[in-house]
C-alpha cells in the first residue's frame, strides 16, 4: 500500500513540496534552465563548486545565515555562517596556494567530521584543486593505497591519525609532500607536517576563486568497494547543477530547512549531500563528530529541530532493532521529509518509518559515478514501499539487456528484469576511473551508462532494486535478486539484517543460503530455523527460498555500511576473499 505523505499529513507541509507536479517538471526540463539556477563565478569567469555552495550567499546578503551547526563528541555546539564558512575556506585556499599547490592536483583527507574538514574540502575547490575524501576509520594500507592511485599531494589528518596511520607511510608516497594537521598546537611534526591552525592564522581571510571551467576536475571519490576493488571516480565542477536541484526536487529542501545527512564526508553522500547540496541551495545542515547511537541520534532530530533527515537502510535497521518504544520518549514532530540511499530499503523498514515517525522514509536510488541521486521518491509522491522511486526529471533511466555486439536493448515491458541504465549526459556523471581507463569505457554501451545494478521498472514508472548484477542468483531457472528474499526474511521480527547468496548445486543450478543477524532477545537455534524457513516458504514460495539459513552475531559490511555479499560467498565456497580494504565488521 502506498503511503501519501502530503494529503495524510498536511500540518507538516506548511510549505508546498518543490516538485509538486512531477511530469509537468519532467516534460519542461531543460539544463540550461538548471544551469541558469546558479550564478556562475563573478565576471563570468567559468563555475566553481565552492562559490555556488558559499560566497555566491554571501555575495547576495545572506553571510549571516548557519551554514554548519557542529556537535561535538562531548555534544559542544559550533555554528558557522556562511560568511564565517567563506573565511575559513579562503584562508585554506590560501594556505594551499603558499604551499605551492597547483590546480588539478590532488588534496586528500582522513579525518573526523571536524569543522576544519568542511573548510579543507571548500578551501580546496576554491583553490582550483582536486578534492579527495577518505573514510577516517581506513587502516593504512586502503589510506596508501588511495593516495598512491590519486597521487596525493597532501593530507588533511589529525596528529593521532597521523601519527597511527599515515607516519609510516610517507617514505612509500613520493607524491605527498605536505600533511596538514587539523588540532594541537603550532608545533609541527617533522618536515612537510604541518600544523593546519597556525598556517591558517598566518593568511589572509579573502581569495580571489580560482577560474575553474565547468568540465575541470572538482573531486575524486572511491567507490565503496562492495563487489570489489574501489575505484576512484573523477567529477567535475559543474557537478554542482546536480547537487543543487536534487537538493530541492529530491530531498524538498527549502529556505530555512534544518538538514542533516548522516554520512561520513569520506563518501560521495557524505560529500554531495553532507556538504554541497545543502550549502548551495543555502540550507543550514547539522554535523555530528559522534557515531551512530540511538539515543544520541533521536535527541538530535528533536534539539536542533531536523526537518529534513538524510540517512542510510543500516542506519534505520539499526534504529529499528533498538526499538520504536525509545524513538516515543523524542518529540519529532519538526521532521518534515525523511530519506534514505545507499542500499535497498526494504518495505519493512519504510513501514516501520512511517509507525514510528509519522510520515515514511523515502528511499532514493544513486551511485559514486552518478555523483548524485538518479531516482527518488519524491514529497508529492506516494511512496511504494520497497520501490526506489522515479527518475528524476532531466534523467532517463531505462532497463535493458546487454546485446552480444557490445550495444545494450531496452525493454519495454513493463516489470521485467534488467539491467538499469540511464542516458549519459547530466552535469554530475563521472568523467573516468582514475588510471582505469578499459575499465570506465567498459560501463557504456551506446549512449547508455550500465549501472551494474538490475532493477524492473512497473507500469506507473516507479523503478524497483532487484540486486547488484554480481549478486543475482540463477536458480532453477529463475533469476533471483537478493533483495526480494532478504525482505520477506527481514519481515520476521526476530530478525535484524539478512543477507543471501547462491550456493551451485548439482540439480538447481544454485540454491539459496540466506545468513541472518538477529535481534537482541531472540535466540539461535532449531526452533527459530525452522519459523523462519517456513515463513520464507509461505511467503516466497518452494523454489525461491532459501535452502539454508545460517546465525550470524553480525554481516560482513564495507565501512559505508553496505553488506558484502560477495564476501559471505567467498567464504562460503572457500574461494578467494578479494580486496577487503573497506571492510568494516567481520562475521567470524
Ligand atoms: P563498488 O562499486 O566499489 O562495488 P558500491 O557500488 O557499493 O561499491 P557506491 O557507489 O557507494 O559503491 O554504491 C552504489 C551502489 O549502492 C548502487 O550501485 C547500488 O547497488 C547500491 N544502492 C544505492 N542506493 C540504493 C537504493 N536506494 N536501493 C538499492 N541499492 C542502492
Ligand atoms: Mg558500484
Amino acid at each position: 500500500m502506498p503511503f501519501e505523505t502530503i494529503t495524510k499529513h498536511p500540518e507538516r507541509f506548511p510549505v508546498a513540496p518543490n516538485l509538486a507536479d512531477y511530469e509537468a517538471a519532467r516534460a519542461d526540463f531543460d539544463w540550461d534552465a538548471a544551469r541558469a539556477a546558479l550564478s556562475g563565478l563573478p565576471g563570468g569567469q567559468g563555475l566553481n563548486i565552492a562559490y555556488e555552495a558559499v560566497d555566491r550567499h554571501v555575495a547576495a546578503g545572506r553571510g549571516d545565515r548557519r551554514a554548519i551547526r557542529h556537535i561535538d563528541r562531548h555534544g559542544g555546539i559550533t555554528d558557522l555562517s556562511f560568511s564565517d564558512l567563506a573565511r575559513e575556506s579562503a584562508r585554506f585556499a590560501n594556505v594551499l596556494g603558499g604551499l605551492g599547490i597547483e590546480r588539478g592536483e590532488r588534496v586528500f583527507a582522513l579525518s573526523g567530521r571536524v569543522p576544519a574538514l568542511y573548510a579543507a574540502a571548500l578551501g580546496t575547490l576554491k583553490a582550483g584543486a582536486v578534492f579527495c575524501p577518505l573514510f577516517s576509520a581506513f587502516g593504512p594500507e586502503p589510506i596508501a593505497a588511495r593516495l598512491e592511485i590519486g597521487s596525493g599531494r597532501v593530507l588533511v589528518t589529525s596528529r593521532i591519525l597521523y601519527r597511527r596511520k599515515v607516519a609510516d607511510l610517507c617514505a612509500r608516497l613520493p607524491a605527498l609532500d605536505y600533511v596538514l594537521l587539523t588540532d594541537g598546537g603550532p608545533e609541527d611534526e617533522g618536515d612537510g607536517v604541518l600544523a593546519l591552525p597556525r598556517l591558517m592564522a598566518d593568511v589572509s581571510d579573502s581569495f580571489t576563486i580560482a577560474p575553474t571551467a565547468p568540465e575541470d576536475m572538482a573531486l575524486l571519490h572511491f567507490t565503496s568497494g562492495t563487489t570489489g576493488k574501489p575505484k576512484g571516480a573523477i567529477h567535475v565542477h559543474q557537478a554542482v547543477v546536480m547537487h543543487a536541484m536534487t537538493g530541492r526536487m529530491a530531498l524538498d529542501l527549502h529556505d530555512g530547512d534544518v538538514f542533516w545527512c548522516t554520512a561520513d564526508p569520506g563518501w560521495v553522500t557524505g560529500t554531495s549531500y553532507g556538504i554541497i547540496s545543502p550549502l548551495v541551495n543555502g540550507v543550514g545542515m547539522i554535523v555530528d563528530e559522534a557515531e551512530f547511537d540511538a539515543d544520541r541520534w533521536y535527541g538530535i532530530l528533536q534539539d536542533q529541530r531536523v526537518t529534513v533527515w538524510y540517512t542510510a537502510p543500516t542506519a534505520i535497521r539499526m534504529l529499528m532493532e533498538v526499538g520504536a518504544d525509545v524513538a516515543k520518549g523524542y518529540d519529532l514532530s519538526s521532521l518534515r521529509f525523511l530519506a534514505s540511499v545507499g542500499e535497498p530499503l526494504n518495505p519493512e523498514a519504510v513501514v516501520w518509518g512511517a509507525e514510528t515517525f509519522g510520515i515514511p522514509f523515502h528511499d532514493n536510488w544513486w551511485q559514486t559515478e552518478t555523483g548524485g541521486i538518479m531516482i527518488a521518491n519524491y514529497a508529492a509522491m506516494p511512496v511504494k514501499p520497497g520501490s526506489m522511486g522515479r527518475p528524476l526529471p532531466g534523467i532517463a533511466a531505462g532497463i535493458v539487456e546487454r546485446t552480444e555486439d557490445g550495444g545494450a536493448r531496452e525493454i519495454a515491458e513493463p516489470d521485467t528484469e534488467g539491467e538499469l541504465a540511464l542516458r549519459v549526459g547530466w552535469p554530475s556523471m563521472f568523467r573516468g576511473y582514475l588510471h582505469e581507463e578499459a575499465r570506465y569505457r567498459k560501463t557504456f554501451a551506446g549512449d547508455w551508462y550500465l549501472t551494474g545494478d538490475l532493477a524492473k521498472r512497473d507500469a506507473d514508472g516507479y523503478f524497483w532494486f532487484v540486486g547488484r548484477a554480481d549478486d543475482v542468483i540463477k536458480a532453477a531457472g529463475h533469476l533471483i535478486g537478493p533483495f526480494e528474499v532478504e525482505s520477506v526474511l527481514m519481515e520476521h521480527p526476530a530478525v535484524a539484517e539478512a543477507a543471501v547468496i547462491g550456493k551451485p548445486d548439482d540439480v538447481a543450478g544454485n540454491v539459496i543460503k540466506a545468513f541472518v543477524a538477529l535481534k537482541q532477545g531472540y535466540e539461535p537455534g532449531e526452533p527459530l530455523l525452522k519459523e523462519l524457513m517456513a515463513h520464507a516458504r509461505k511467503r516466497l514460495g518452494p523454489a525461491v527460498a532459501p535452502r539454508e539459513i545460517a546465525f550470524r552475531a553480525n554481516l560482513p559490511k564495507t565501512r559505508s555500511g553496505k553488506i558484502m555479499r560477495r564476501l559471505l560467498r567467498a567464504r562460503e565456497l572457500g574461494l578467494p576473499e578479494g580486496d577487503l580494504s573497506t571492510l568494516e565488521s567481520d562475521e567470524r
